[in-house]
């Protein structure tokens, strides 16, 4: 039995300080346990078992042979070293009495299905955390195939990065051991990840949750994307809420068949798809979680979650390491992002382009390249420490794409969708980590340049700058500017995340679940931006992209130009039930922050805007001191119209100079052979723009103007002031600039 209790230990045997023998997870569970945090109950194979296997197999020598003059930078050697390694793993007895201690633990522990998971004595240490570096065995069930998984568990000691990771930290191969805990498995219902740090900002005062349907393996590799909450640690209060849309969940597949795959993607059913994952007593539950296992390790905790019939469990809590200087302080470049994403690990990073597709084409990646892929893997780590920025279509902010490349140091954009589609091999381009954006060409950055910036927001305008503004989640921060208002809230990002459409939902019977979800997404801008305007622009998607939508198909027709065709009030018109519904949602986050405003999109006609406004009324938003009506121009027939448009009775009008660029020139401005004909500084667009800020200064409403114009071309700026605009909405980037050239226009006008 004394043998027994060094090769394995139950998790409530050990402690924090028992790193050496059960590895760090190990020893975070046996922590956790014994602080009556609630982690599924298990055991732990231990290092000294490992050891053991390794001297007395006689395998130590055999491995050293082939690790000795290994060039690490050679992938291809790298690879196949690591596969002779393993298999000698493999193929060699495990000794008989870690066997059967192992049998008799887990008949005690019940038997069932296990996780069984690797810990490594040098992983989870604060400074040396590095995601997915080993691998778990979910689903595990029957003592044989459990000592089996521990075997090749001791084998992922020496896969391709593990090897690499070790001697790029000069470990020595055999003074890092591997313990193995096994663990009962929590058959998630629904799991996530909670930081008690935000992740991003590294703001502590903030924490962030996670959660998906089924495992958490979905959120860690970047295939799912969950919903995120960030919470206010002191107050408890969730100030973001993003709902994410899921088709798929992992779970486990109980017919599964020796030697299969234990877990498989299954559908979630269609009513389930798109609401939240968790109920608000379980996100209270969760807080009060991590904030006594933070409280209990005195550092911020990454933690991995799952809940079982209603109760929450522990599967893993490490120490954030990632836990860096605020983004905020980085310099953003002054131009058109050519792709957007998740701001992952910030810092500027600077290439050509390499695309994998998968991870045996590592070695493709230099240094000094930039990595594309769908998304990355623990056995992309070598080439990810090689390469001067990482970009992947898919995954969050604690994907580990995100995780891996912070601790790196390495800039990286997750979640671009399309990095590996629209990125050319070889390109050169330039990566703003912190922003989630990417350059076409090598952009030199000037740090200095953001201390100015800092002064120039501060200064004082008469003419306001409004954000442009969509991601929920952004909403707190970027109110926290000197910002008055948001000058376009675009419905659709919202839509998107709803994800089904709207006419569907009606005849579903769900407009109540879509009122109310519209409502959320709304209600975050309100909020952080009360009392300042929020120009709440309604849904102006294109028949393609509703089509997109669930059930779309059904509702949308094929059309040649999607831009010239079913879209803006005249949608509202012949559909006004799904235009109600949206109308229902603004009413009721108006009930709450009354600083919520209308803005029409692509009105056609007069007529269309009279009767878009009569719609409205019937169902009781009429236009008033408190309630602002505002109409787009983007088609030149509201240019030529202009006063007859603002006779119906508006409050004003906003320019956009998107649509108005396309239909002025005649040029989709979606079309890349035209790109650079598209240009808003055209002396016609100037033109009309000059005419319709005119009239309204003349009529005295409003004229804002809230098309990408002003953020790409600041210069555009300081003639919109001269000729009367009342704000002008640029993107986040660009507020401390456009404050700073109005500020100077407005001094020269007045002088
Ligand atoms: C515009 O057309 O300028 C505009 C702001 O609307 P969107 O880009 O959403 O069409
Ligand atoms: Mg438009």
């Amino acid at each position: 039995m004394s043998m027994d209790k060094k090769t394995v230990v139950w998790f409530k045997e050990v402690g924090k300080n028992d790193i050496p023998l059960v590895g760090g997870k190990g020893a975070n569970l046996g922590e956790m346990t014994q602080a009556g945090i609630p982690v599924p109950p298990g055991f732990v194979v231990t290092a000294e078992a490992y050891y053991e296997f390794i001297e007395s197999s006689g395998v130590h020598g055999r491995i050293k042979d082939i690790l000795e003059n290994l060039n690490i930078e050679d992938s291809a050697a790298l690879l196949l070293a690591s596969q002779k390694v393993k298999d000698i793993i493999m193929n060699a007895p495990m000794p008989a009495d870690i066997a059967s201690a192992i049998r008799a633990y887990y008949e005690e522990m019940g038997e069932g299905f296990v996780a069984v998971r690797s810990s490594a004595t040098a992983e989870d240490l604060p400074e040396a955390s590095f995601a997915g570096q080993q691998s778990t065995y979910l689903n595990i069930r029957g003592s044989e195939s459990v000592i089996n998984h521990v075997q090749q568990c001791w084998a992922s000691l020496f896969e391709a990065r593990a090897i690499y990771y070790r001697e790029e930290q000069h470990f020595d191969h055999f003074k890092v051991g591997i313990a193995v805990p096994v663990q009962r498995m929590v058959e998630s219902e629904s799991s996530g990840v909670m930081f008690t740090v935000e992740p991003i900002s590294s703001d502590t005062s903030k924490m962030t949750i996670e959660a998906i349907y089924g495992l958490g393996e979905g959120i860690v590799s970047g295939e799912v994307t969950p919903d995120m909450y960030i919470i206010d640690k002191a107050s408890r209060a969730v100030l973001t809420r993003n709902i994410s849309h899921q088709a798929r969940m992992l779970a486990k597949n109980l017919n599964v068949l020796p030697g299969e795959d234990p877990n498989s993607w299954l559908t979630v059913p269609v009513e389930n798809q798109s609401v939240p994952k968790i109920t608000p007593t379980e996100i209270d539950l969760l807080i009060e979680t991590a904030l006594n296992i933070e409280k209990h390790y005195g550092c911020p905790q990454d933690i991995e979650w799952g809940k079982e019939k209603g109760k929450i469990f522990i599967l893993q809590t490490r120490p954030v390491t990632t836990v860096k200087k605020n983004v905020e302080q980085q310099e953003e470049i002054d131009a058109a992002p050519i792709l957007v994403g998740n701001a992952a690990s910030p810092g500027f990073g600077i290439g050509p382009v390499v695309i994998l597709s998968d991870a045996n084409q590592i070695d493709q990646v230099k240094k000094g390249d930039v990595l594309v892929a769908q998304m990355t893997t623990p056995d992309f780590v070598p080439a990810m420490k090689r390469a001067a920025a990482i970009l992947t279509d898919e995954g969050g902010r604690t994907s580990h794409a995100a995780i891996v490349s912070r601790e790196l140091g390495v800039p990286c954009v997750v979640g671009t969708k399309t990095a590996t589609k629209v990125l050319t091999p070889g390109q050169i381009i330039t990566v703003d980590g912190a922003h989630g954006k990417v350059y076409d060409g090598a952009i030199k950055v000037d740090d200095k340049d953001a201390e100015k910036e800092a002064e120039l927001e501060k200064l004082q305008t008469k003419t306001n700058v409004y954000v442009n503004l969509a991601q929920p989640e952004l909403a707190e921060k970027v109110a926290k500017r000197h910002v008055d208002g948001v000058g376009l809230l675009r419905a659709e990002f919202i839509v998107s995340q709803i994800g089904m459409h709207p006419l569907y939902m009606i005849k579903e019977g769900r407009q109540e679940e879509y009122i109310q979800k519209l409502y959320e997404g709304i209600l975050p801008f309100a909020k952080a931006f009360y009392p300042r305007n929020v120009t709440y622009r309604t849904t102006d998607f294109k028949t393609n992209e509703y089509k997109e939508l669930i059930g779309g198909a059904e509702y949308e027709g094929s059309e040649e130009n999607p831009m010239l065709g079913y879209r803006g009030a005249s949608r509202y018109i012949h559909d006004p039930e799904a235009f109600k519904l949206e109308i229902e949602a603004i009413k009721r986050v108006r009930a709450e922050y009354d600083n919520v405003n209308v803005m029409i999109p692509f009105v056609r006609t007069v007529k269309e805007l009279r009767t878009v406004k009569a719609i409205m009324e019937e169902c009781g938003l009429v236009r008033s001191d408190k309630f602002k009506l505002w109409m787009m121009v983007e088609i030149p027939a509201n240019v030529l119209l202009i006063e007859d448009f603002l006779s119906v009775g508006i409050d004003g009008v906003s320019i956009g100079s998107n649509d108005l660029t396309q239909l002025t020139l005649g040029i989709d401005r979606d079309n890349d052979l035209l790109a650079d004909t598209f240009d808003e500084r055209n002396k016609a667009v100037l033109k009309a723009i000059k005419h319709t800020i005119t009239v309204c200064k003349k009529m005295g409403v409003t004229a804002s103007i809230c098309g990408q114009a002003p953020s790409v071309y600041p210069e555009l700026t300081e003639k919109l002031v001269q000729w009367g605009i009342t704000s002008v909405s640029v993107s986040p980037d660009m507020i401390a600039r456009t404050r700073g050239i109005i500020a100077d226009v407005e001094k020269k006008l007045n002088s």
